[in-house]
């Protein structure tokens, strides 16, 4: 199987050159001068004449299917690896849970009996090991061999995925041993708790309390903590869905001094605000954690800055699903908070959304260079979760999963539009320039001209190695 991608305009990390890429079955084998492979016979030429050859996105952020507050986020493999197809993306990884009380041994062979045979795309997956002791560590070994390198903790949601700073510590000192990375949702759930109790008894019960109470200086706080207990046990650190400026701040301090930590941001923090959360229970459309932030404060900003000046590395999803209205197979999600914003699952959609407004508000809105859009969305992702060259870049010898991206094309971003298995779109109404046209996952193409190709168990799981990214 031999398929030619011609005259287009082929962006990496580093480079953006007019050429022709040869894929030969799951490959590319050629990147060459447009017209200079001479006549050699293939099966699928696909015209990309003004069009961006590039890397197939990697989201390292998602929830297929996650159990969240008495229900399941709406996407599951299928539906959210397809969306994900639809939107660029061509692997994800997605976080295995190890609730309290199980293995994570077995939460891990969950995930894959869950995933495999039917996701759309590759995929790799971290662990949620969110019951710290002496089991769980001995596993955290045996699933670094079954690829799984990074293990997630949660400074928030006290009672639920919570581990305190002893045993962050005990699994950071674990990790450091095993080369694995820790990743951390660094909030202090603890301090979070008293001012939702405090709202509840004043009667605040909005959406918008949610983003509230849980203050931006608790970010920052957590993120402190985390990269404290990093140091003093040599783990790569990189922390989750950053949005607070005083969390940025730390991570720069961090960087400045030569310690391994990382940091992540999602669109959903860098077009919206506390604004989106205050329209009644409407904002319960935007409620996750952390929060939006006050606009006026300055942390939207903030954060592009930090991509700009890769203080921060990458944009992910956290893509997490709840229908707004009931669903008559999921039942109620979003309202159940109806009356209580405790009560609303944490957790927006945006897996088909990243490339496309990613690339919006950085290259329309010029922000940042088309090579850095590419490192942020596929190459830093791929690297600092082991999975470079074999993914996020397109060279010789890489899976050829490639997006051809129409930098022209307007449209307009809608739920009515999109493949996501939920009934609101973040972006409604929101006009762009530059559509994903075509996806390639492992030279197959699985998306082309409105249309979908794929099938249901296409992509395979991917065996990561360790941080590629590290001093
Ligand atoms: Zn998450």
């Amino acid at each position: 199987m031999r398929v030619l991608i011609q005259n287009g305009t082929v962006v990496t990390a580093i480079e953006r050159q007019h050429a022709d890429v040869l894929i030969e079955d799951e490959k590319v084998v050629a990147v060459c001068a447009p017209g200079t492979l001479g006549e050699i016979p293939v099966d699928t030429i696909i015209d990309a004449s003004d069009k961006y050859v590039m890397p197939g996105g990697i989201d390292v952020h998602t929830h297929m299917e996650l159990p969240f507050g008495g229900t399941f986020a709406s996407d599951d493999f299928e539906t959210g690896t397809r969306a994900a197809a639809w939107g660029g993306t061509t692997t994800i990884i997605d976080f295995a849970v190890q609730a309290k009380g199980e293995s994570a041994m077995d939460g891990y062979e969950k995930w894959r009996e869950k995933a495999d045979g039917r996701v759309a795309i590759d995929y790799g997956l971290h662990m949620i090991t969110g019951d710290i002791n002496e089991q769980t560590l001995k596993e955290m070994d045996l699933l670094v061999d079954e690829g799984v390198t990074s293990f997630k903790m949660f400074m928030a949601y006290p009672g639920v995925f919570y581990s305190n700073d002893g045993e962050i510590l005990r699994a950071m000192q674990k990790a450091a041993e095993n080369g694995s990375t820790v990743c951390m949702h660094a909030e202090n759930g603890i301090a979070i708790d008293v001012f939702v109790e405090q709202a509840l008894q004043r009667g605040e019960t909005d959406p918008v309390y949610h983003g509230l109470v849980r203050k931006s200086a608790l970010e920052g706080e957590a993120a402190h903590r985390a990269i404290v207990l990093a140091e003093l046990t040599g783990v790569p650190l990189y922390i989750v869905h950053m949005t607070a400026k005083e969390a940025v701040d730390e991570v720069m301090a961090a960087r400045d001094r030569g310690l391994n930590v990382f940091g992540e941001t999602c669109p959903q923090y860098l077009f919206f605000s506390l604004d989106e959360l205050d329209q009644g229970f409407e904002g319960a459309k935007y409620v996750c954690s952390p929060p939006m932030r006050d606009r006026a404060a300055g942390h939207q900003e903030r954060l592009w800055q930090a991509l700009a000046s890769n203080d921060l590395q990458v944009v992910s999803t956290d893509h997490c699903p709840f229908c707004f209205d009931d669903h008559p197979e999921l039942g109620r999600q979003k309202r159940l908070g109806e009356g209580d914003f405790t009560k609303i699952p944490n957790g927006m959609p945006g897996v088909e959304d990243r490339f496309e407004v990613i690339y919006h508000g950085a290259i329309n809105e010029g922000r940042l260079s088309l090579n850095r859009f590419v490192e942020i969305t596929a190459t830093a992702p791929a690297k600092m979760f082991g999975l470079y060259p074999q993914k996020g870049t397109i060279a010789v010898g890489s899976d050829a999963d490639i997006v051809v991206f129409d930098p022209n094309r307007v449209h307009t971003r809608s739920a009515a539009s999109h493949h996501m298995r939920v009934d609101y779109s973040a972006y409604e109404g929101m006009e762009q320039t530059g559509k994903v046209e075509t996806v390639l996952s492992r030279g197959r193409v699985i998306v082309d001209g409105g249309q979908y190709l794929g099938r249901p168990g296409d992509g395979r799981y991917l065996r990561r190695g360790f941080s590629q990214l590290l001093i």
